[in-house]
């Protein structure tokens, strides 16, 4: 906050980290600013929980989006989730993160290095070669039940499919309810959405 705010984004996708970040980040700068990707593809649990949020902290939680369903089909045809995951993940994440970036010099995500292998290696604030800026993960080294603890100690308001067997929360779609991200494109071979390299 001190070396980049206000051109630092923060980056929510409405899990546990979510309201963990948001938490401590307000406490530190309270116009700290925030961004979600909506896929319009997410759980009603999910758009709850960012109510929830935005009401608990009074904030605005700007929102980045692709082309609507509809002018998806008409150009990709129907169901591209299925067809072809890593570009309707690039159309609906990829190309939408990219102009949330485009005009700040840090952004910040939820990654902990105990969410899967490929995330083994995440660093606390390092810099983002992918997208030509510094990226921070203040919850790199926290364990799953750090996250719980602290949502505990501060009555924070989370995603409620947490609680039905939901480790990791991404698109209607896409998730299944699962332990650590098993259950993310679970029957597509793909790990990741293309967000974080
Ligand atoms: S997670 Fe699934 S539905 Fe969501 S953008 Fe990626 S492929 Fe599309």
């Amino acid at each position: 906050m001190e070396r980049f705010h206000p051109r630092l984004y923060v980056a929510c996708s409405f899990q546990k980290e979510a309201s963990v970040i948001m938490d401590m980040l307000l406490r530190i700068e309270p116009s700290a600013r925030f961004f979600t990707l909506d896929t319009d593809l997410l759980f009603e649990e999910t758009y709850e929980t960012r109510r929830r949020l935005e009401e608990r902290f009074d904030i605005e939680v700007e929102v980045y989006r692709g082309p609507s369903l509809a002018e998806q089909e008409e150009s990709h045809g129907p169901e591209l989730w299925k067809a072809d995951p890593d570009a309707c993940c690039g159309i609906r994440k990829v190309t939408p993160l990219k102009r949330a970036l485009s005009e700040v010099d840090c952004w910040v995500a939820g990654l902990r290095r105990e969410q899967s292998d490929s995330r083994r290696f995440a660093s606390k604030l390092g810099y983002d070669e992918l997208h030509g800026l510094w990226k921070a993960n203040p919850l790199a080294d926290w364990s799953e039940a750090q996250v719980w603890a602290y949502i505990d100690k501060h009555d924070l308001p989370y995603n409620p499919l947490h609680d039905r067997g939901y480790e990791s929360i991404g698109c209607t779609h896409c998730t299944l309810p699962s332990e650590g991200r098993g259950g993310r494109w679970a029957d597509a071979g793909k790990t990741e959405c293309g967000l974080h390299g």
